[in-house]
């Protein structure tokens, strides 16, 4: 089939989070199964310092917004290492700015108008660079109007006849909500602005437009297509939803192993590199370079709890540092955080590992290299999230024979297995997890966790199996493609009836 994604973002090109590294990895794998996928990015500042040559198409668009028309044209460039065609709406005042969506911790307030003018440059870009298109899917909020657009304005128009969608939500959490007036710029008819269809609590909402119009509906993991339904995670949309329930499906994200393999991991490299046979011997060699990297104390005896990410609310940092500063005083156990995000975090996690030097270790950075040699080195890896859509980092523990202890919601409900003893006795078990968000759950899973890794029969067990597991992106591939064609065949026997 050819599919045309539509997306803000997508590896290597420009990403913020996972929706960069779906967006990156999943056209290349439906390429690899015979489809032909087509990608449509704004050309954000990122895209051009990526070093990756971007040629002219020659061909330019205008479109509406408002009482105004914007003009705009068009780059391309591919996928690396693929013949995924990847094209670029450019607009200078749009697009190229220091950050894709914000500054200085805020939107941009033409945020609406820089994605109407995304949006509908993507669609135009169909009948003006000629792209063979059988379905259209879009990502998160900043493609919410493109389900709208098809089953309205551009509805009649030949070159668009009937053509289906599918909206992905990567985080339910992030919306594209904006002041009513803003409706005039979609060049939308305001009789769809009402609480069935685009407004929100008297704003427009873009995702909420997306998930009323669009054929199909996904979200990144069974679980999370679930959790939305009601509150807390429906995040006020669980009307919405529930209206759409019997088109929402989750389909679990996939991991680049080219990448996340301890096997022909770069940063360790051949010293430090292994497998599901050799992670006796090179695991704890990765283990004491991590410790004499953090300036912890070298020793193997010891478990090495880690945990890398945003540091957010939805992470469940404040659960890791109550259990920590209760920790480090009373357990013999080493800790490793690396992440940024808010500022409230940076000061908590900072203090205690000045306080308990010998314990703790935090670095306050994003470095890809060393989340690589936390992976590799650490027992234990902790996430506690509040919610998690899909979550990487269990799954790439889980093939660096690091132990996930996670809170069971979202992707990780869906991809670690709870150590019990049947999941023991029948070789399933793959990591800890708890239900209640509390620092006591938290703390009591990770005893269980010690307690395990205090037998290295059933600790070898769990590396054992986490390891053997394959979250490629082949299966999810798959499962998309499987998606794609039963939603082209529903939609046009629908159109034919
Ligand atoms: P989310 O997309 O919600 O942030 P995921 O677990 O899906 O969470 O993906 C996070 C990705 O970002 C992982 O690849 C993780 O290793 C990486 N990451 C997050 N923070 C850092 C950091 N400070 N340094 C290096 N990598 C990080």
């Amino acid at each position: 089939m050819n599919i045309l994604f539509a997306t803000s973002e997508a590896a290597p090109f420009v990403k913020t989070g996972g929706l960069g590294d779906v967006c990156g990895a999943l056209p290349v794998e439906l390429a690899r199964l015979g489809h032909h996928p087509t990608v449509i990015l704004p050309a954000f500042r990122q895209v051009h310092q990526a070093g990756i040559h971007l040629e002219q198409t020659g061909v330019s668009v205008e479109v509406p917004i408002g009482q105004k028309m914007v003009r705009g044209h068009y780059l391309r460039a591919n996928l690396p290492d693929s013949n995924v065609p990847v094209y670029f709406v450019e607009h200078h005042d749009y697009f190229d700015r220091a950050q894709p969506y914000r500054e200085d911790g805020e939107d941009f307030r033409d945020n609406c108008e820089r994605f109407v003018f995304y949006s509908r440059a993507a669609l135009e870009a169909i009948p003006l660079l000629g792209l063979d298109v059988d379905l259209v899917h879009c990502h998160d909020w900043q493609a919410g109007l493109i389900p709208a657009y098809l089953h309205t304005l551009y509805a009649d128009r030949p070159e668009f006849d009937a053509l289906p969608s599918i909206l992905t939500i990567h985080n339910l959490a992030y919306q594209g909500n904006f002041w009513h007036w803003d409706m005039a710029l979609t060049g939308l008819d305001w009789k769809y602005f009402n609480w069935r269809q685009m407004e929100f609590y008297g704003n427009l909402s873009f995702l909420k437009t997306g998930i009323t119009f669009a054929d199909a509906l996904t979200t990144v993991s069974p679980t999370y297509a679930e959790e939305i339904l009601r509150p807390p995670l429906s995040c006020g949309l669980e009307g919405a939803l529930q209206h759409r329930a019997d088109v929402l499906t989750g389909i679990i994200n996939g991991v680049d192993y080219d990448v996340w393999n301890p096997a022909t991991d770069v940063f360790l490299g051949p010293e430090l590199q292994f497998d599901a046979d050799s992670f006796a011997t090179n695991k704890p060699a990765c283990k004491a370079d991590l410790q004499r990297r953090m300036g912890l104390p070298e020793r193997g005896d010891v478990p090495l709890l880690a945990a890398v990410g945003r540091l957010a609310d939805q992470k469940g940092f404040d659960l890791i540092a109550r259990v920590m500063k209760q920790w480090a005083v009373q357990i013999d156990a080493q800790w490793v955080i690396l992440g940024t995000g808010e500022p409230k975090y940076h000061e908590a996690l900072g203090q205690l590992a000045a306080e308990h030097p010998e314990r703790i270790a935090v670095r306050l950075e994003f470095s890809n290299e060393l989340a690589h040699r936390i992976e590799a080195g650490a027992d234990m890896f902790l996430m506690p999230s509040q919610y998690e859509p899909c979550g990487l980092n269990q799954l790439y523990s889980l093939k660096y024979g690091t132990v996930p202890v996670v809170r069971a919601t979202g992707g990780l409900a869906d991809t670690v297995v709870n150590a019990t003893e049947p999941t023991l006795a029948d070789g399933t078990a793959t990591g800890f997890s708890f239900e209640d968000y509390t620092s006591l759950a938290l703390a009591e899973t990770l005893e269980r966790a010690c307690r395990a890794y205090a037998d290295p029969v059933v600790w070898s067990q769990l590396i054992r199996t986490g390891m053997q597991q394959d979250w490629s992106w082949t299966a999810s591939a798959r499962a998309y493609a499987k998606l794609y064609q039963e939603t082209r065949e529903r939609t046009m026997l629908a159109a034919a009836e």
